[in-house]
């Protein structure tokens, strides 16, 4: 895949509608694209039990969204310190930004760069769907990849197949926490969901399992790299 044309790519879904796994796909497919996750992020940041990460635990845990000044300047950094600002780097950014506020300072904050997103693709996933899958999820810290124990199972149960490392359970990954990520979720889209609407760069893809939307995340990136 030549890289021509620099992606900025956001994804957009509920909790556990799958994000992760379809980054994945992707990247093995285009690996120019630099991965960017925010949940990912925070939770290294909590294993290693830095003032952020422990800052952080305490909306983590209760499935509550941290302040957009928080996070927002971890993304920013993120993106500094790994040069991705300047240039012609192609991302896939995954759970940032999440509210407007996120979204309207991720924009001037690309102006300065003479950039901006490209492509936002909503993941539509039945809400039944999800909260199966969260029960049975397991991921790989350091990577952030994702197991599922139904139809994604590790080789060795309990190992990540790449690295050998154990898997571990998202603490977040409970009933009452993920009702509150779906009720944080519902609170903050409409907004956001307009206002890439009204950019003309929202795009959306339905169906229950990664291996149906998959083919079409990526048909919606070809596309949009050949422009
Ligand atoms: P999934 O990973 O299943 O799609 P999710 O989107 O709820 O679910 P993450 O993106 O991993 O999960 O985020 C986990 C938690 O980290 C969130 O519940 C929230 O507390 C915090 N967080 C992550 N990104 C943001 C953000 N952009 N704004 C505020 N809080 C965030
Ligand atoms: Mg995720």
């Amino acid at each position: 895949m030549s890289s021509q044309k620099p992606l900025r790519l956001l994804l957009l879904s509920y909790p556990g509608a799958g994000k992760g796994t379809l980054s994945s796909r992707l990247l093995k497919r285009m690996p120019h694209i630099n991965y960017v996750s925010s949940g990912d992020l925070l939770r290294r940041e909590i294993a290693i039990k830095s003032p952020l990460g422990i800052q952080a635990s305490s909306f983590i845990s209760k499935g509550l969204l941290l302040p957009d000044n928080m996070i927002t300047s971890v993304i920013m950094d993120h993106l500094k310190v790994n040069s991705l600002l300047s240039g012609e780097t192609s991302w896939l950014l995954d759970g940032f930004p999440r509210t407007i506020g996120q979204a309207l300072s991720l924009d001037n904050e690309l102006v300065k760069y003479n950039s901006s997103l490209n492509l936002v693709v909503e993941i539509d996933v039945p809400q039944a769907v999800i909260l199966k899958r969260i029960s049975s999820r397991y991921i790989h810290l350091a990577s952030g990849r994702v197991y599922n124990l139904d139809y994604n199972p590790p080789k060795t149960p309990g190992i990540d197949d790449i690295t050998g490392e154990p898997l571990t359970k998202r603490s977040d990954d409970t009933i009452e926490v993920v009702q509150n990520r779906l009720n944080e979720y519902s609170k903050t889209i409409t907004p956001l969901r307009e206002f890439y609407e009204q950019k003309g760069i929202l795009r959306v893809v339905s169906g229950e399992t990664s291996d149906i939307t998959y083919p079409l995340l990526e048909k919606l990136v070809e596309k949009e790299l050949a422009t």
